[in-house]
């Protein structure tokens, strides 16, 4: 039936995805895109997210805009989120991806940089969502994708602060099921199991590492930034519209297999 195909359809929705001028974000962003959102690519840098926006925007044929703040500081969070109103809407779809990982035995971290794991991974995630949410509750509608982590559920040597940020989006994300589901907004969760990007280039790199990974996963492989975007596209859709407060882990089976 043809409903049945054009619940996936995101014509007339607004997206903003943070953390998207590179990584999955930027592929997130295209896949949106592709599925006929306007979206928000957004980076620190102006230059950088205006660059990948015109670049997609070619390749899909839709309108894309570029936005460019800091996820971690309530100002900057909220007068980005007022241009971006003002120039398009409230994204009718928010992917909170921005984050960041430090590496570093537990006796060795500091808790400077434990600060600044919490705030970029997890309190940026709480700052967006609770500003666009005003837009949306106004509207009666929207979607809040978080992206967790296999970290969300299991944790490694060496990160333990990237592990509890992460297991802080699933609670997080429950909080804003349980805030916002009465205003029509759905807040889920996409929780990746290892990707190639600029945050696990040391990873890829080692190459015992790298094989682990593969073997640890029942898929037998990294996963692909590809693998991602059905997932999102779905969350994002009228198809996701009673699935409301759930973790979706894509890990190639990784959490479900000792
Ligand atoms: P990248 O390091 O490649 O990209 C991170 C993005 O976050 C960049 O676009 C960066 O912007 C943005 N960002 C970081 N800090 C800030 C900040 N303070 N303000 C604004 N933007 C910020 O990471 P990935 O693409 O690999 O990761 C994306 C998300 O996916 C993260 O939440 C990560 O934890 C999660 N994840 C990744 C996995 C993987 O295997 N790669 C596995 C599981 C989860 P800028 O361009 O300005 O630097």
């Amino acid at each position: 039936m043809a409903s049945d195909t054009v619940m996936f359809d995101l014509s007339g929705r607004t997206a903003l995805v943070t953390g998207s001028a590179r990584g999955i974000g930027r592929r997130l962003a295209e896949g949106l895109s592709a599925a006929g959102a306007t979206v928000v690519v957004h980076g620190r840098s102006a230059a950088a997210a205006a660059e990948v926006a015109d670049r997609i925007a070619a390749a899909t044929g839709n309108p894309v805009r570029s936005a460019a703040f800091d996820v971690t500081d309530e100002a900057a969070v909220d007068a980005g989120i007022s241009r971006i109103e003002e120039a398009v809407s409230t994204p009718d779809i928010l992917v909170n991806n921005a984050g960041m990982q430090l590496r570093a035995p537990l006796t060795e971290f500091t808790a400077a940089d434990w600060n600044t794991l919490v705030a970029t991974n997890l309190t940026s995630a709480f700052l967006l969502s609770k500003r666009v949410a005003r837009g949306m509750i106004a509207r009666g509608s929207g979607r809040i994708v978080n992206i967790g982590s296999v970290q969300s559920q299991l944790a490694r040597p060496g990160i333990a602060p990237y592990s509890a940020t992460k297991g802080g989006i699933v609670m997080l994300t429950k909080g804003l099921c349980a805030d916002l589901a009465p205003h029509g907004i759905t807040a889920n969760a996409i929780a990746p199991g290892y990707f190639a990007t600029e945050l696990t280039k040391a990873l890829v790199d080692d190459e015992a590492f790298s094989r682990w990974v593969a073997g640890r996963t029942p898929a037998g492989r990294w996963g692909d930034v590809a693998d991602l975007v059905g997932p999102l596209v779905f969350l994002a859709s009228d198809a996701a519209a009673f699935v409301n407060g759930q973790i979706l882990y894509v890990d190639g089976g990784m959490t479900a297999v000792v």
